[in-house]
């Protein structure tokens, strides 16, 4: 018989994957000897069988149940019947990988009208047992009956108000008792049942309400958004209740053993005193910093500061820790590796490399390859932060970044105006789970109430989005849609800039500037360069852009994108004069024109990678992505190229295609016109003479895009050749180069091994790859794409990770072939999955050389491939 329920005695860190990550570390805490109040645990297959097969829970984990409150009430004496020694619980949810705000929680179940008054006399604290109560009708309405928390709220709020009670604690227990008479109605006006009177059924219905939520939408969107499977299930957690609301000598709280913003390794926390719960997270009353705790509490203080560092060093990480003080006496209610910004995981890992905790490859593995991204990303600039408006007095910093967009002050219209294009800043007094998709859809996230814990503040650093809370001189009314400030108003749609590494706010669209490096950001780069095997290029053509890519230190150019060159207003003239030429001389005519402009711009591409490979890719799009196409412009280019208009429409209709990406493009432009790869070929080699003579060495290499033909890559290598040698000749000089090309039809493909006899180098260039494959158009699959996903048709869009059993099976067969046929062969892959964590681990386990992708992907590219040469390196480990 399956064992469903594990007492925490008998579980282990270990175990996650049944116990779930809560109910591991509360058994590995107790194991520890740590205070955690005595509990069991249901395990995460109980829930899945409970998903596949029942609206009731099986009489076998019914009777399983029983025989655990058994053994409970034989270890502490407590029982849900009983007088003297009420059982009061917790039902907790808790899945293998931590969602946090996603499942939920309900505190002091086991209470009923008659019970509380018992637990009113034994304690003489009436105010205490119905404030319990009050709770767990409020928590076990939302949770288990879905009464929306408003209806409660909304009540409570309102009483609050109008008898003049500014915290919860100041109302008197009778007060108490009514709300919680009043809470019992909305439960019959809700949903036309009373509030279960009977402890066990209230157990049983609320071990179902979790296993239920596992499937609600918010729990569904966060796994979707990170990545975890949808049929791991939940395991809940039954716990003895401690009581942080039992008076001036009880708390509750969390902490992080070091700052989670910034990584500093300092306690960092909040807590409540005469609270319960999530009060701390949910932003009612503003609570007080952990260090406050030792003058209030000093042996209290000094025990927790134990715990945690014990915490840490058997963790090996950085803990999120949840504790409560019940009459001075310590527990600890929950631990897990602790959220944090990018900036904190790259210092946390650094210290803990130089603290001796962990070694660099562990050390790499702790810093999430999405969440570089926001280090990167530009900050406010200086100048025109001092002339901007503040509207606020600093909020809390609570998740780093510089965001502009418009106001909006709901989760919906946040996620209706994005899809719109917009860019929205949420603006609400607190967020909620229900709000996730909303957060997502938004630049920045602002709240008046809440700390550095608060829901928000902890959702928006895990997906790296900038956000402040605390911004308690801002009054957002959302139900009128308007903001008051120091007598000001902002409305919904007004633009305002929000700086999540200050906490301050602001009027208008803010300019901004890139971003600078902390030195253990360079130390832990370093540590990924040399864990990595994969080289990591960038694609790059401008030189703010290359630039930004050297910093990151992109070991070269994968990819230059020759056409982006044509666009300026001289260049283009003497583009459109070459592509409507009708004869050869005057084409010749316009490339030579062309041709000065492109050697310029090469010349700055090599000066700029000095000695670093460096690929250009041949001219690849259709042509008529050059060409006029109103009215007015195809008036203005026949003035400008002195043709008749109706000679320059013919012509024009002469040069229209019915698919022109399946057209006159690639490699099959200089089949045509070879003197367009003479002329570039000659632009490069050109310019890398140039800068011979001034002592920089250049290492080009020339790419034919396209390809599905040896015989077309045969035909323009002549072609390139011959321009070279003669060139060489003409110059008396000679300059080392490689041909190569990309791999991008999937017939090339198939015929890798022969093309790879003829080829230096290969790129595979997955964007064409993926449209060829699928025979999905690039440019319209957007519209059909996330369909296909939400009906679960794709499970990923091809275009942004790879399509490992169709896409990913071509490009393996091609480097298989190209390996065999030519061994010295270079291969790469550049396109935007060269800059996809997933992809990369593929490309890793290929025997390929490098990735390439746009400068701002590096740093991740350079992570991920260092995580996948671990992970690799560590299974081949375990293998032995
Ligand atoms: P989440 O997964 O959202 O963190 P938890 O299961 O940790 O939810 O519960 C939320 C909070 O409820 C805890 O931080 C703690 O303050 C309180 N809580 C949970 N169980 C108990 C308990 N047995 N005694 C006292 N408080 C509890
Ligand atoms: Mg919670
Ligand atoms: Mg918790």
């Amino acid at each position: 018989m399956t064992k469903y329920i594990y007492a925490f005695s008998e579980g282990s860190q270990a175990m996650k994957d049944l116990l779930g990550g809560k109910g591991a570390n509360l058994a590995e805490m107790k194991r520890l000897g740590l205070p955690v109040p005595d509990g069991f645990t249901i395990t995460t297959e109980a829930c899945i069988e409970y998903l596949k097969h029942g609206s009731t829970l099986s009489n076998e984990l019914k009777e399983e149940l029983h025989n655990q409150l058994a053994a409970f009430s034989e270890r502490t004496g407590k029982a849900f019947s009983s007088n003297e020694n009420l059982l009061l619980v917790s039902v907790r949810s808790g899945a293998k990988i931590s969602m946090p705000g996603m499942m939920d929680t309900i505190l002091n179940l086991g209470l009923n009208d008659e019970n509380v008054e018992k637990l009113a006399d034994k304690t003489g604290d009436a105010r205490f047992a119905y404030d319990c109560y009050r709770r767990l009708l409020q928590m076990f309405g939302q949770v288990v009956y879905g009464i929306p928390m408003n209806a409660f709220d909304q009540y409570f709020d309102k009483y609050k108000e109008e008898h003049g009670y500014e915290v919860d604690a100041d109302i008197p227990a009778e007060v108490l008792k009514e709300i919680s008479d009043r809470f019992k109605e909305i439960y019959v006006e809700e949903v036309y049942k009373p509030f279960p009177q009977e402890p066990l059924k209230q157990l049983t219905e609320a071990v179902e309400a979790v296993f239920k939520s596992w499937d609600n939408d918010r729990a569904r969107v966060y796994r979707d958004l990170n990545d975890i499977p949808h049929d791991i299930g939940t395991a809940v957690n039954v716990q003895e209740m401690v009581f942080g609301n039992s008076g001036d000598r009880s708390g509750t709280g969390l902490a992080f053993t070091r700052n989670p913003v910034t990584g500093e390794n300092k306690l960092f926390g909040e807590y409540l005193l005469n609270a319960q719960g999530e009060d701390v997270v949910a932003g009612i009353r503003t609570p007080k910093e952990i260090a406050t705790l030792d003058s209030q509490m000093p042996d209290v203080y000094q025990e927790f500061v134990d715990v945690t560092e014990k915490l840490e060093t058997h963790y090996k990480d950085m803990q999120d820790i949840e504790f409560t003080i019940e009459n001075a006496n310590l527990y600890i209610l929950q631990t897990r590796n602790g959220k944090r910004t990018a900036k904190a995981a790259m210092k946390i890992a650094v210290d803990l490399v130089d603290e001796g905790v962990i070694t660099k490859d562990e050390a790499l593995t702790k810093v999430d390859v999405k969440s570089i991204d926001t280090l990167l990303h530009p900050a406010f600039e200086e100048k025109a932060l001092e002339a901007a408006e503040a509207i606020s007095e600093a909020g809390l910093p609570a998740s780093p970044g510089a965001s502009t967009g418009k106001v909006v002050f709901s989760a919906e219209d946040a996620k209706t105006q994005a899809e719109q294009g917009e860019k929205v800043i949420l603006m609400r007094p607190e967020t909620s789970p229900e709000d996730i998709e909303g957060m997502v859809a938004s630049e920045a996230i602002v709240t008046t109430h809440g700390g550095m814990t608060s829901h928000a503040a902890v959702v928006a650093r895990g997906m790296g989005k900038c956000c402040v809370t605390g911004c308690s001189n801002l009054n957002i009314d959302t139900e009128n849609k308007v903001v008051n400030y120091h007598g000001k108003e902002i409305h919904e749609g007004d633009v305002i800039s929000v700086d999540g590494s200050t906490g301050n706010i602001y009027l208008g669209e803010i300019e901004t500037t890139s971003a600078e490096h902390s030195e253990e950001f360079d130390r832990f780069m370093q540590w990924a360069e040399e864990a990595a095997r994969l080289g990591v290029r960038m694609n790059a053509e401008t030189p703010a852009d290359i630039q930004a890519g050297y910093q990151f230190d992109a070991s070269g150019i994968g990819l230059v994108r020759t056409e982006h060159m044509f666009f300026g207003a001289e260049r283009l003239v003497q583009m459109r004069r070459f592509i409507l030429a009708s004869s050869k001389e005057e084409r010749v005519d316009a490339l030579n024109e062309i041709r000065k402009y492109q050697t310029e711009d090469f010349e700055e591409i090599f000066r700029l990678s000095n000695g670093r490979p460096t690929i250009v890719r041949l001219l690849d799009p259709p042509l008529h992505e050059f060409l006029p196409k109103s009215e007015e412009e195809i008036q203005i280019v026949s003035n400008q190229l002195d043709v008749q208009p109706d000679v320059l429409k013919k012509r024009l209709n002469d040069l229209h295609e019915v698919n022109p990406m399946l057209g006159h493009r690639g490699c099959r432009l200089a089949v045509t016109y070879p003197e367009l790869a003479e002329m570039q070929a000659e632009a490069i080699i050109g310019s890398v003479m140039r800068l011979q003579a001034e002592g920089i060495e250049s290492k080009p290499e020339i790419m034919i895009p396209l390809v599905s033909t040896v015989e077309e890559f045969k035909t323009l290598k002549d072609t390139i050749q011959t321009t070279i040698s003669e060139l060489e000749e003409r110059e008396n000089k000679t300059v080392n180069y490689l041909i190569g090309t990309m791999i991008e039809t999937p017939r090339a493909c198939l015929i890798a091994g022969q093309l790879a006899q003829e080829s230096e180098f290969f790129s595979f260039g997955t964007n064409d790859l993926t449209q060829l494959t699928y025979g999905f158009s690039r440019d319209d699959a957007g519209k059909f794409i996330s369909e296909y996903i939400n009906r679960d048709l794709l499970t990923i869009d091809p275009f942004q990770t790879l399509d490992v059993d169709g896409v990913g099976q071509l490009i393996k067969t091609a480097v298989e072939q190209a390996k065999a046929s030519n061994p010295q062969i270079k291969i790469g892959v550049c396109g935007e999955l060269g800059g996809d964590p997933k992809s990369i681990h593929f490309f890793n386990d290929l025997a390929i050389d490098y990735v390439s992708c746009s400068p701002f992907r590096v740093p991740g590219a350079i992570l991920a491939a260092a995580q996948s040469q671990v992970e690799s390196e560590r299974l081949v480990g375990a293998n032995k």
